[in-house]
């Protein structure tokens, strides 16, 4: 994507990543807070969350953290979290669902029910206690963005990808559901990262050579521009951070 984003595109934005610890999340967070944002980074390791929160305020923008494990959480503790947060914080401009598990890569026959099960936890039930305890200060936001992250074998199944293709095909409907449901009140979009140099990459493909894959760096344009007012006008859609390129294949 060419997209050159002003400086200070999120001025002011208090935005919400999960997965903040680690890959495509911690580089968001990351990104959003050098264009100005204050973030509120969620993840289930605390050690992991201090240095991304102190990476953000070294560069002089403000980073809370707060750790929930996503295979275990309940709609119940997200409740009490986003009390939590709304307790300090006045609204949310933006929310990115990065957390994501990949389970088996692995024939249907031969899944796991227990490790689907985590997928199906991680990837949908969580993400969506998470999203309806957020909703209420996302809506105080005259500019609210709710982003989930999903994948190319979340539009076309593919043989192997079981629970992550079931739980990314869940998420893409969870959105297409909210962005109807909020339509002219808060944008709801997904994001396809595409084949990107991660510890998640690595485990699906593990033969590959990560040098030929683009970093989360690399991805940021599109994460940045759903989060900003350029992208105001846009909902319902699930967009490619690598328009073209081909799904599943190191290039
Ligand atoms: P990583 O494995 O590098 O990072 C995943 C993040 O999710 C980490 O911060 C991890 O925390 C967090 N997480 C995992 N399980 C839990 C849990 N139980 N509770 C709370 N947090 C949890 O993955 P990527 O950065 O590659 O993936 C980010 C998103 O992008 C995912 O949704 C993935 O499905 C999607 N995606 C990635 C692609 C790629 O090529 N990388 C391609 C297509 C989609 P911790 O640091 O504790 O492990």
């Amino acid at each position: 994507m060419h997209y050159q984003p002003q400086r200070d595109l999120l001025n002011d934005r208090i935005i919400l990543v999960t997965g903040a610890s680690d890959g495509i999340g911690k580089e968001a967070a990351l990104t959003y807070a050098r264009h100005g944002a204050s973030l509120i980074l969620l993840g289930r390791q605390e050690a992991k969350l201090r240095q991304v929160a102190q990476a953000i305020e070294d560069e002089g923008q403000q980073a809370q953290w707060f750790t929930l494990n996503m295979a275990t959480c309940t709609p119940e503790e997200c409740l009490q979290l986003a009390a939590t947060i709304a307790a300090a914080t006045p609204h949310l401009d933006g929310v990115l669902h990065n957390a994501g598990l990949l389970g088996d890569v692995c024939p249907m026959s031969e899944q796991d029910p227990a490790t689907w099960d985590a997928v199906m936890q991680v990837n949908v039930n969580a993400t969506f206690y998470l999203t309806q305890a957020l909703l209420p200060l996302l809506l105080k936001s005259d500019s609210g963005s709710l982003v989930f992250t999903s994948s190319s074998v979340g539009r076309q199944g593919r043989a192997n990808w079981g629970a992550y293709a079931a739980s990314k095909f869940a998420t893409e409907g969870m959105m297409q559901v909210l962005a109807e449901e909020y339509q002219n009140r808060l944008r709801v979009n997904c994001i396809n990262p595409g084949g990107t140099r991660t510890k998640m990459r690595a485990s699906a493909f593990p033969t590959e050579d990560p040098q030929k894959l683009k970093t989360p760096a690399d991805i940021m344009p599109l994460y940045l521009w759903l989060m900003g007012d350029d992208s105001r006008r846009k909902t319902g859609m699930s967009f490619d951070a690598q328009p073209g390129r081909k799904p599943g294949i190191a290039q």
